[in-house]
């Protein structure tokens, strides 16, 4: 195994380095989680793609660069370090788009993928029901056939940017006589249709970062179905896995994050209590090197034909741990300190440890449970029973 960088690797990194360091803002941008912070957010994703950034392993003819995997995570980690804002757009350009690339005709990867990548449309995702969050397979909303169109009724929840996007993207069910993931479909919903009506739900710290979508008689053209009809719970395993597995969480974020906790630690280490986060520290640098390494080993795997599936569980739940780990070990590092907000005036930098612990506390829960992972894992990766 050849773990140096190729000559056109690093002229890559050089490019991408040299780009973000012009042009990413100089101050961070306002929460996306707010209107304000929203239009932003997409105004950079925008620029972005002016600069052929946006999704650099997508075809040129989609706003990208055609690179490969190793090369889109060089990219992660010139981000990273440039301190490049959060991508608003991460549902689409992340998990929708390498399903459009999938299961989307010509017709819709030329009508979609473009506007996706320079955030003209921001997109959400519209799977998780009341009832149906674990169980998605209890899907209950429907979409019924009439002529070329599909007639919405039902609810979703959980709707991540919902508040600001402009579409988003629903398994639905098609056959009301199905159960479970039979009978399934997944079609893409403009939010500004008539019968959708979006519901943003405010966080515990106040902004609107999830909407619940309800749909009452909505239309939508049956050319909006990504796949076919029925076959949504096989079209949206893929989104799942480029969701858990590569795409959602690079290497570079928890890289930073570990780095971060170091500088702290040398900062604090000699505070009541300090002391005793060390081997904690030590574990995140260490696992974030780990994770790091595992990724361009899958990158490499997956470059060489190779696939992912069920294992995308193991580093779901390794990046989630990890990074709710690496947090606790900041919030313990900054004892009581670590309950100020952002905006106190004796925060310094300590509230951004609050910000991502508080996110970090939901890695477990989205992109499936984790309890759920380790079903699949038990399952399908090692054979275990169903009970
Ligand atoms: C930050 C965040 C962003 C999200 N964004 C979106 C989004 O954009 N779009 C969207 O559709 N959804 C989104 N979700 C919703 C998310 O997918 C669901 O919260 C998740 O699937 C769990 O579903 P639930 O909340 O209904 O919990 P439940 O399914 O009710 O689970 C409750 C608890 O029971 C456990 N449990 C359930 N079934 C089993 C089982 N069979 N075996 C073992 N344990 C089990 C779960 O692990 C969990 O601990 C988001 C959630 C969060 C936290």
């Amino acid at each position: 195994m050849d773990l140096e960088f190729t000559d056109r690797e690093k002229a890559f990194r050089a490019e991408a380095r040299t780009w973000l360091e012009t042009n990413v803002p100089a101050k961070p941008l306002p929460s996306m989680d707010t209107e304000e912070g929203f239009a932003a957010h997409r105004e950079w994703e925008t620029k972005l793609n002016e600069g052929r950034w946006s999704m650099v392993s997508w075809p040129a003819e989609y706003g990208g660069r055609g690179c490969n995997l190793i090369e889109w995570l060089i990219f992660e980690e010139e981000y990273s370090r440039a301190g490049a804002p959060g991508r608003v757009n991460q549902n689409g350009i992340f998990l929708l788009g390498p399903t459009l690339m999938e299961y989307g005709t010509d017709e819709q990867k030329a009508r979609f993928l473009p506007k996706m990548a320079s955030s003209e449309e921001v997109w959400a995702q519209g799977w998780s029901e009341p009832n149906a969050g674990s169980d998605m397979a209890a899907i209950r909303a429907t979409a019924r056939r009439e002529g070329d169109e599909y007639v919405l009724e039902g609810q979703k929840t959980w709707c991540s940017r919902a508040a600001f996007a402009d579409w988003l993207f629903a398994i639905l069910r098609t056959d009301p006589e199905s159960e479970r993931h039979h009978g399934l479909t997944f079609i893409l919903v403009p939010l500004d249709a008539e019968g959708v009506e979006v519901r943003p739900i405010p966080q515990l710290d106040g902004e609107t970062g999830f909407a619940e979508v309800f749909f009452d008689n909505a239309r939508v053209p049956v050319t909006n179905r990504l796949g076919d009809e029925g076959a949504g719970w096989k079209v949206a395993m893929a989104t799942a896995g480029f969701e858990r597995g590569l795409m959602l969480r690079s290497p570079a974020r928890y890289q930073a994050t570990a780095a971060r906790l170091a500088e702290l630690y040398k900062r604090e280490r000699d505070a009541v209590g300090a002391a005793g986060q060390r081997d904690a520290v030590v574990q995140a640098w260490m696992d974030s090197e780990a994770y790091c390494l595992n990724t361009y080993r899958t990158a490499s795997r997956l470059i060489d034909g190779g696939t992912i599936g069920a294992e995308a569980s193991l580093n779901k739940i390794f990046w989630s741990e990890m990074d709710l780990a690496m947090h606790e070990a900041g919030m313990a590092l900054l004892g009581t300190r670590a309950e100020l907000l952002p905006e106190a005036s004796a925060a310094g930098d300590v509230g951004d440890w609050l910000d991502g612990f508080q996110f970090a506390l939901a890695g477990p829960i989205y992109a499936g449970t984790n309890q759920i992972q380790r079903n699949v894992i038990a399952e399908r990766l090692l054979g275990l029973p169903r009970k």
